[in-house]
């Protein structure tokens, strides 16, 4: 297993838990089965009791070590409901006895709501499962990627599943929505989707594209930002409605950090990614959307059989992820929104070229987006208040020319060598 020689042995406070190795759907873009990575397909369909076992004792371990005293499982797959009820009653179980009272566990899971009835419902509220459900607005917007294995569209099924979450006594919470941005599709008529649907809680994903597989031209021949104006379209809807209840995590986290607020989110930011993923067989994995980057590119030689999460931690591409927001490529570095944007979603920074030394392939995208939203932001709050912060409006423009001036007077940062390592 490659380690890299660290002083600090870095924390780790979630993990995501592929409990299912295979899926009941096959979504044209999944980076899981349809993104030339090889290696999903040959997990196993659960995860072993062993497995389990040795997940949660290393957990204890890792948390024993760093003191940390709560600690997050995302239940997740392929589908994770594919492994069945008793498996989430064994492994609630499992978790309370081993890491309580120490360590208090928190269990969260993300479905694609296929299967999704009253009984799984009842099931989560017990086990204070929050759940969250896979959905790309409208039926539109959603069936162009989401199919079955026939090539059929999900939409109206995982719509039942959604609505039967929504309405069931059992959930203390109503599911929280992941939406994978679709261009090709209306924005507001996205936004209006969800609100009629009553979605209390989204989050925008932008699609899985690194500098070898960047998004389709086509989106750009219009504007160099074309995924930032469509997001935008919903921000300006949503920041100046009266009466709005939608909780928009990538809006909430960009307006809070421009106030000064610290959030922990992996895709952007200034913070270090406390996060690995653990998959069916028990590999531990820095991170699963990392398969995007080429055939077997997360897999590191450790285990939870074998290894604890400090060994894992601590290979290359854990660090990278770790630090991904600190250790910036150049142009990131002299950027003047990169702590709010922390170089963008570290899949999104990849080329076999210069490895993650790059900025996001979303670069001009995020920059526009962020200029937008910090210059929203400064519009409603009083003179006063902005006198008393180093808030100031920039555009765009502003901000590109910004980094051409500062580009041309930089040298490369003293990490470089590290973000290369993964170049081919
Ligand atoms: S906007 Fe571009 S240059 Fe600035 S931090 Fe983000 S990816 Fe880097």
């Amino acid at each position: 297993m490659d380690q890299l020689q660290e002083t600090e042995i870095p924390k780790c406070v979630m993990a995501v838990v592929k409990v299912a190795g295979r899926c009941n759907i096959n979504c044209t873009y999944c980076y899981m089965y349809n993104s030339g990575d090889s290696t999903s397909v040959q997990q196993p369909k659960r995860m072993s009791d062993d497995t389990v076992a040795h997940l949660v004792g290393r957990v204890r371990e890792h948390c024993l070590a760093h003191s940390i005293n709560r600690f997050t499982f995302i239940l997740h797959g392929g589908e994770p409901l594919l492994a069945g009820m008793d498996f989430f009653r064994d492994f609630v179980a499992k978790a309370k006895q081993v890491l309580l009272p120490e360590v208090k566990p928190l269990f969260g899971i993300q479905t694609n709501g296929m299967l999704l009835n009253e009984d799984w419902c009842t099931l989560f509220g017990e086990l204070n499962i929050t759940v969250g459900v896979s959905l790309d607005g409208t039926k539109e917007a959603h069936d162009m990627y989401r199919l079955d294995f026939k090539g059929l569209g999900t939409y109206d099924k995982v719509v039942a599943g959604l609505q039967i979450a929504q309405q069931s006594p059992a959930l203390p919470h109503p599911p929280g929505i992941l939406c994978v941005q679709n261009v090709d599709a209306d924005p507001l008529n996205v936004y209006a989707a969800f609100k009629d649907l009553g979605v209390t809680n989204v989050d925008f994903l932008l699609p899985d594209h690194t500098h070898d597989t960047p998004p389709p031209e086509a989106h750009y021949q219009h504007s160099p930002h074309a995924y930032a104006d469509w997001l935008i379209k919903i921000f300006d809807t949503w920041f100046y409605e009266k009466e709005g209840t939608m909780r928009i995590r990538f809006f909430e986290f960009i307006t809070g950090t421009i106030l000064g607020c610290d959030y922990d989110f992996d895709s952007l930011g200034f913070n270090k990614n406390e996060l690995l993923v653990v998959e069916t067989d028990g590999g531990i994995e820095a991170l699963d959307v990392l398969k995007s980057c080429g055939d077997g590119f997360t897999k590191a030689g450790a285990n939870v059989a074998t290894h604890s999460f400090d060994d894992a931690m601590q290979t290359e591409l854990a660090q990278l992820y770790h630090y991904s927001h600190i250790r910036l490529p150049e142009k990131c570095s002299i950027c003047p929104v990169r702590e709010i944007c922390g170089g963008g979603y570290i899949p999104h920074r990849y080329s076999s070229i210069n490895g993650f030394n790059n900025p996001s392939v979303y670069c001009n995208d995020l920059l526009k987006l962020i200029t937008h939203i910090q210059n929203a932001v400064i519009d409603i709050l009083p003179p006063e208040i902005v006198a008393e912060t180093d808030l100031g409006k920039l555009t765009y423009d502003e901000a590109l020319a910004i980094i051409a001036g500062e580009l041309a007077k930089k040298e490369d940062p003293a990490h470089t060598f590290e973000l290369e390592s993964f170049k081919q």
